[in-house]
Protein backbone atom coordinates (compact mmCIF):
# COMPACT_ATOMS: atom_id res chain seq x y z
CA UNK A 1 0.00 0.00 0.00
CA UNK A 2 1.65 3.33 -1.06
CA UNK A 3 2.01 5.78 1.47
CA UNK A 4 -0.69 8.73 0.68
CA UNK A 5 -3.08 5.66 1.16
CA UNK A 6 -1.52 4.13 4.40
CA UNK A 7 -2.34 7.95 5.36
CA UNK A 8 -5.87 8.19 4.09
CA UNK A 9 -7.06 5.37 5.85
CA UNK A 10 -5.31 5.78 9.09
CA UNK A 11 -3.53 2.13 9.11
CA UNK A 12 -0.90 3.38 11.28
CA UNK A 13 -3.32 4.52 13.44
CA UNK A 14 -5.96 1.84 13.82
CA UNK A 15 -2.68 -0.60 14.35
CA UNK A 16 -1.80 1.19 17.26
CA UNK A 17 -5.19 1.14 18.94
CA UNK A 18 -5.45 -2.42 18.41
CA UNK A 19 -2.03 -2.50 20.42
CA UNK A 20 -3.40 -0.54 23.23
CA UNK A 21 -7.23 -1.90 23.48
CA UNK A 22 -5.27 -5.90 23.26
CA UNK A 23 -3.29 -4.88 26.33
CA UNK A 24 -6.77 -2.96 28.24
CA UNK A 25 -7.63 -6.47 30.17
CA UNK A 26 -7.00 -5.99 34.22
CA UNK A 27 -4.66 -8.86 34.17
CA UNK A 28 -2.62 -6.68 31.79
CA UNK A 29 -2.44 -3.89 34.54
CA UNK A 30 0.82 -4.01 36.51
CA UNK A 31 0.77 -0.26 38.36
CA UNK A 32 0.54 -0.71 41.74
CA UNK A 33 -2.46 0.86 43.34
CA UNK A 34 -0.88 3.17 45.82
CA UNK A 35 -1.83 4.08 48.88
CA UNK A 36 -4.73 1.45 48.73
CA UNK A 37 -1.96 -1.48 48.30
CA UNK A 38 1.34 -0.93 49.80
CA UNK A 39 4.15 -1.82 47.99
CA UNK A 40 6.79 -4.39 49.44
CA UNK A 41 9.98 -2.64 49.47
CA UNK A 42 13.10 -4.09 49.65
CA UNK A 43 14.53 -6.06 53.01
CA UNK A 44 17.41 -3.95 53.40
CA UNK A 45 15.41 -0.92 52.19
CA UNK A 46 16.36 2.31 54.31
CA UNK A 47 13.43 4.23 55.25
CA UNK A 48 12.36 6.02 58.50
CA UNK A 49 14.66 6.43 61.23
CA UNK A 50 13.56 4.99 64.78
CA UNK A 51 15.18 4.96 67.91
CA UNK A 52 14.53 1.46 69.30
CA UNK A 53 13.57 0.65 73.43
CA UNK A 54 13.90 -2.23 74.93
CA UNK A 55 11.16 -4.56 74.58
CA UNK A 56 10.57 -5.33 78.33
CA UNK A 57 11.87 -2.74 80.11
CA UNK A 58 10.42 0.34 77.44
CA UNK A 59 13.88 2.00 78.45
CA UNK A 60 15.78 3.60 75.38
CA UNK A 61 18.39 1.40 73.98
CA UNK A 62 20.34 4.58 73.12
CA UNK A 63 23.38 4.73 75.70
CA UNK A 64 23.78 8.53 74.40
CA UNK A 65 27.73 7.66 73.01
CA UNK A 66 26.96 10.01 70.14
CA UNK A 67 28.59 7.76 67.40
CA UNK A 68 25.75 8.31 64.79
CA UNK A 69 25.94 11.66 64.96
CA UNK A 70 29.57 11.60 64.68
CA UNK A 71 29.56 9.39 61.86
CA UNK A 72 26.27 11.31 60.03
CA UNK A 73 28.05 12.90 56.89
CA UNK A 74 25.11 15.53 57.18
CA UNK A 75 25.69 16.44 60.81
CA UNK A 76 21.93 16.29 61.25
CA UNK A 77 21.62 14.49 64.59
CA UNK A 78 22.08 15.70 67.98
CA UNK A 79 22.82 13.47 70.94
CA UNK A 80 21.90 15.44 73.99
CA UNK A 81 22.59 13.83 77.19
CA UNK A 82 23.37 14.16 80.78
CA UNK A 83 25.30 12.31 83.54
CA UNK A 84 23.28 10.34 86.23
CA UNK A 85 25.58 10.55 89.84
CA UNK A 86 24.32 7.61 91.26
CA UNK A 87 24.98 5.06 88.40
CA UNK A 88 28.03 7.61 86.13
CA UNK A 89 26.10 6.83 83.17
CA UNK A 90 25.39 8.95 80.63
CA UNK A 91 21.52 9.52 80.01
CA UNK A 92 19.80 10.38 76.83
CA UNK A 93 17.80 13.40 76.97
CA UNK A 94 17.37 15.06 73.46
CA UNK A 95 17.59 13.35 70.26
CA UNK A 96 16.95 14.55 67.20
CA UNK A 97 16.80 13.92 63.49
CA UNK A 98 16.44 16.40 60.62
CA UNK A 99 15.08 14.12 57.67
CA UNK A 100 15.01 17.04 55.38
CA UNK A 101 19.10 16.75 55.06
CA UNK A 102 19.44 13.16 55.45
CA UNK A 103 20.87 10.99 52.50
CA UNK A 104 19.62 7.38 54.00
CA UNK A 105 22.85 6.61 53.33
CA UNK A 106 22.91 3.94 56.74
CA UNK A 107 26.43 5.01 58.24
CA UNK A 108 24.54 6.22 61.31
CA UNK A 109 22.68 2.75 61.88
CA UNK A 110 25.75 1.53 61.42
CA UNK A 111 27.95 3.23 63.48
CA UNK A 112 25.62 2.79 66.51
CA UNK A 113 27.30 0.32 69.08
CA UNK A 114 23.81 -1.08 70.51
CA UNK A 115 21.23 -1.03 67.27
CA UNK A 116 19.42 1.72 69.18
CA UNK A 117 19.31 3.81 65.62
CA UNK A 118 17.29 1.85 62.70
CA UNK A 119 16.23 2.47 59.19
CA UNK A 120 13.29 1.37 58.95
CA UNK A 121 11.17 0.19 55.75
CA UNK A 122 8.95 3.01 55.73
CA UNK A 123 8.77 5.10 53.05
CA UNK A 124 6.35 7.66 54.11
CA UNK A 125 7.62 10.42 55.13
CA UNK A 126 6.23 13.62 53.04
CA UNK A 127 5.28 16.78 55.31
CA UNK A 128 4.38 20.15 54.41
CA UNK A 129 6.80 21.65 56.13
CA UNK A 130 10.17 21.64 57.14
CA UNK A 131 9.96 22.11 60.66
CA UNK A 132 8.22 18.48 60.55
CA UNK A 133 10.57 17.05 59.31
CA UNK A 134 12.64 17.40 62.31
CA UNK A 135 11.76 14.44 64.37
CA UNK A 136 12.43 14.21 68.03
CA UNK A 137 13.21 12.00 70.58
CA UNK A 138 9.47 10.76 71.31
CA UNK A 139 8.38 10.58 67.24
CA UNK A 140 11.79 8.47 66.87
CA UNK A 141 10.81 6.58 69.42
CA UNK A 142 7.18 5.64 68.23
CA UNK A 143 8.24 5.27 65.03
CA UNK A 144 7.04 5.69 61.75
CA UNK A 145 2.93 5.30 61.65
CA UNK A 146 1.65 4.77 58.22
CA UNK A 147 -1.39 5.88 57.21
CA UNK A 148 -3.89 2.74 55.94
CA UNK A 149 -5.97 3.89 53.41
CA UNK A 150 -9.33 2.80 52.65
CA UNK A 151 -12.02 3.19 49.48
S1 LIG B 1 21.32 7.94 56.99
FE1 LIG B 1 23.25 8.97 56.50
S2 LIG B 1 22.67 11.12 56.14
FE2 LIG B 1 20.95 10.15 57.21
S3 LIG B 1 21.32 10.55 59.36
FE3 LIG B 1 22.23 8.57 58.93
S4 LIG B 1 24.37 9.00 58.42
FE4 LIG B 1 23.24 10.94 58.30
S1 LIG C 1 21.62 5.93 68.64
FE1 LIG C 1 23.32 4.51 68.93
S2 LIG C 1 25.12 5.58 68.10
FE2 LIG C 1 23.51 7.11 68.40
S3 LIG C 1 23.91 7.97 70.43
FE3 LIG C 1 22.42 6.31 70.67
S4 LIG C 1 23.65 4.50 71.12
FE4 LIG C 1 25.05 6.02 70.30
Amino acid sequence: MNTVLRKMLFVDLIKGLKVTFRNQDPKNVYTEQYPLQRPQVAERYRGAPRLNNHPDTNETLCIACDLCALACPENLIIVGSERNEKTRRKELTIFTYDLSRCMFCGLCEDACPVDALELTQDFEMANYTREGLTWDRETLEKGPQPKAYRR
